[in-house]
């Protein structure tokens, strides 16, 4: 009897996180990290937090026109770290910026480059071997992932052995997302965020998890899952990717966030960028609050309250004021426009025909003339609405 549920069991594994199986011993725990939090209060060893702007300095990622994933990661990394920061349980190391890894990383890699060869290479065997026990099961890979060159991989799994031996507690890796087969100019098809966290036989599956469900469930207030189907859950587990850990490579509790994919307007429009990013930051920091049992209170944005201007909306343009119009307008329950979803709908900072809508729509509830712009009356009216 006890075999068959078992089995049974085993079957669910399939199902995402209805039951996790770590094939590993386990070396990462919600229970543990809060702990680890707790202590950090009352005055012992912070929480060590790495945020790793995904790629490298000057290589690698999805590019799209003028823009390069692996800069703009930097741009939320750092934004993420100011946040955490002013926490002073938190210990926050961001691994890179545009041009450099943090010297500390830099100092391993050219000190360790052997060592993480010799890492690999026995991880990579011991993998072999839970393999061929049947201990871990191969996950079909369904998810295409630019194959990284050997040094950029090694690089990788680098920053997973500093991490082990410094004892990060958490790390946050920072990505946009790309979908094959679209030209440099043309956008591709999918869009939205994912996390993604740990194959759930590796050791550090059960904190990574729980960790990215906080960040996935703070992120999805107003940022449609992905439209890929294998993401649409929004937490994705992984085997093949080394942040995650591949090869139970990493001890600590890891997430990588795609944050939007990098032909969304979100992100090509540097007029509201700005905007999206400090959103994207925030509620990342919220998620983070929220899984250590101290939530951030108040709404998932920085964009709000917002001075308003009277102005014309024009279609087809982004600014921050459009972006804190589509903020407010969501959280009166305006946008997206009946019978739109966020994923046809972000809330963007551009304004397209939703926006326009929405605006209309808020302005007859009020008795106001529908010009779906911000003249006078809107503007009080928005005013009044607190927002
Ligand atoms: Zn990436």
């Amino acid at each position: 009897m006890h075999r068959i549920v078992a089995v049974f069991l085993l079957c669910a594994v399939a199902v995402p996180f209805a039951y996790v199986h770590a094939a590993f011993p386990v070396t990462s725990t919600k229970e543990d990290l809060l702990l680890k939090y707790e202590a950090a209060a009352a005055g012992g060893e912070k929480v060590r937090i790495l945020v790793m702007p995904g790629h490298e300095p000057e290589y690698g990622g999805a590019e799209y026109r003028t823009l390069k994933e692996r800069d703009i990661a930097v741009e939320i990394a750092n934004k993420i770290a100011a946040h955490l920061e002013a926490n002073p349980r938190y210990e926050v190391i961001v691994a890179r910026d545009t041009l450099a890894w943090h010297p500390e990383l830099e100092g391993y890699f050219d000190r360790n480059w052997k060592g993480i060869q010799r890492f690999v290479k026995d991880k990579k065997k011991e993998m072999q071997k839970m393999l061929r026990k049947g201990a871990v099961e191969e996950r079909e890979f369904q998810v295409e992932h630019n194959a990284a060159a050997t040094d950029v991989a090694l690089r990788l799994y680098g920053i997973n052995k500093w991490a082990n031996e410094y004892g990060i507690d958490l790390a946050i890796h920072v990505h946009l997302n790309d979908h094959m087969g679209h030209g440099l100019a043309s956008p591709g098809v999918h869009s939205g965020f994912a996390v993604y966290v740990p194959d759930e036989h590796y050791g550090n599956a059960s904190g990574s998890t729980a960790l990215g469900e906080a960040l996935a469930k703070n992120l999805n207030k107003w940022n449609a899952t992905s439209t890929l189907p294998i993401e649409n859950y929004g937490v994705v587990p992984s085997q093949s990717l080394i942040a995650m850990g591949s090869n139970n490579t990493a001890e600590f509790a890891t997430v990588l966030v795609e944050y939007a994919y990098i032909y969304e307007s979100k992100i090509t429009y540097p007029e509201a960028r700005g905007v999206v990013t400090d959103d994207f930051a925030y509620q990342t920091y919220k998620g983070v609050e929220e899984f250590f049992g101290n939530p951030v209170l108040g709404d998932y944005t920085l964009a709000l309250p917002y001075v308003w201007k009277a102005e014309e909306i024009e279609e087809g343009t982004a600014s921050p004021q459009i972006y804190a119009l589509q903020v407010a307008l969501h959280s009166l329950g305006f946008y997206p426009p009946a019978g739109e979803l966020l994923i046809g709908c972000p809330v963007s900072g551009y304004a397209g025909p939703c926006t326009t809508r929405a605006l209309k729509v808020f302005q007859a509830s009020k008795g106001l003339e529908q010009t779906g712009s911000i003249g006078p009356r809107t503007k009080a009216a928005l005013q009044a609405s607190g927002l």
